[in-house]
């Protein structure tokens, strides 16, 4: 089979692999859709998990069952899957302890393109196929399919780390895609004011879309005088979703004594993260910050495709640019690499 690979640090190109065997609890799948990330890009180009040599590259795919092992019991060939880009170990300590997407130690229940190869490839090894797939519900949108396997869940996760409670006055720092579902969450967990922030226009429109009371540009000035300015005052959560290192001194000056602050944002540079200790309130505030990679799983999987079947978000919405054919998913990811500003997150659907 063929498959779109990171050859090493910095470099990518098409590769002849093996079709992947399947194991009894596993399951063999080839795409439907497929969507390049801004972790491919940081794999490849910034080495963020060290080098890899002939890895086929992507984690976020809707697919077709194609084989199963003897011991899968809810899926069977010929049935189309939602597939979660985390694919935990389900029977792990680390799941049992509510921990799975660290199942096999630290962020270890990402597997595609990590500890093996992704999904941009003919075919694809999903392991544990009844706790990582989904059945992919009668006529759901491919696009908004392929963004439940991490754009969707990593949003919501942010929202689920920062604790939004209805009410809460909100801050979502980065309104890339998955800063775009945090604002969606945010406003289904009942936020009062959401502070997105961002620069790129058509992410300002759609966060307006989904549930967003304010666009803040962190290019127009400090997003801390900003943002306790049209507050009046420090918020009550934030959600991290991008930005740098900087960002997480920025949220402590803006987070009131006791608020929570939930990053999904990858850092990707420094040895340290800088904490402001006087509006740390001296390791005194109560200011929690967590930070976590997003959960997988086929019950999460289950429940954000039922509040798309509902109307009650959109994710098909961030999809900017469409392809068509596997051999697309290089310019695809060359896209998500340079991106343009009128990029949210480009789709590829197969033939
Ligand atoms: P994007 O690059 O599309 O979005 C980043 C957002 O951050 C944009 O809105 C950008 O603004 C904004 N931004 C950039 N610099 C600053 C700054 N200095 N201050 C404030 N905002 C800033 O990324 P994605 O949405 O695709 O992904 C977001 C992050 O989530 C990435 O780091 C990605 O690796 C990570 N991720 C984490 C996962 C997890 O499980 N935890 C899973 C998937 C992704 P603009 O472009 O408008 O100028
Ligand atoms: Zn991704």
């Amino acid at each position: 089979m063929k498959g779109f690979a990171m050859l090493k640090i910095g470099a990518t190109g098409w590769i002849e692999k093996e079709i992947p065997a399947c194991g009894p609890l596993d399951a063999i799948c080839k795409p439907l859709a497929l969507a390049p990330c801004t972790s491919d890009v940081h794999t490849v180009w910034a080495g963020a998990i060290g080098d890899r040599r002939d890895m086929i590259l992507g984690h976020e795919a809707v697919g077709e069952v194609v084989e199963v092992g003897a011991l899968v019991k809810d899926f069977k060939p010929g049935d189309k899957v939602l597939i979660s880009a985390i694919t935990p170990d389900w029977n792990a300590y680390a799941s049992q302890e509510g921990y799975s997407m660290h199942s096999g130690g630290m962020l270890a229940g990402w597997k595609f393109s990590n500890f093996k190869d992704g999904v941009f490839a003919e075919y694809f090894h999903v392991n544990d196929a009844d706790g990582n797939l989904a059945h992919l519900p009668e006529n759901m949108d491919l696009g908004a399919a392929c963004m439940i396997a991490d754009m969707v869940p990593t949003g919501f996760h942010g929202v689920e780390l920062a604790d939004i409670q209805y009410g809460d006055n909100v801050a979502v720092i980065g309104i890339g895609p998955v800063g775009l579902m945090s604002v969606a969450a945010a406003a289904i967990r009942g936020a009062a004011n959401i502070y997105a922030v961002g620069s790129r226009k058509n992410c300002a429109d759609l966060a307006l879309e989904f549930g967003a009371t304010h666009i803040v540009n962190y290019r127009g000035g400090d997003i801390v005088e900003q943002i306790l300015d049209l507050n009046h005052g420090p918020v009550d959560k934030i959600v991290v979703a991008g930005g740098n290192n900087d960002t997480f001194d920025q949220a402590i000056r803006m987070l009131k004594a006791g608020g929570k602050i939930g990053n999904v944002n990858y850092l990707g540079d420094g040895d340290y993260v800088k904490i402001p200790r006087v509006e740390w309130g001296c390791g005194m505030g109560h200011k929690q910050i967590l930070g976590g990679l997003m959960p997988g799983g086929r019950l999460r999987s289950e429940k954000l495709a039922r509040l798309v079947m509902t109307g009650r978000i959109h994710p098909e919405r961030l999809i900017t640019h469409t392809f068509r054919g596997l051999e697309n998913v290089e310019p695809a990811l060359m896209l998500m690499k340079d991106k343009p500003r009128d990029l949210i997150k480009p789709l590829v659907l197969m033939d």
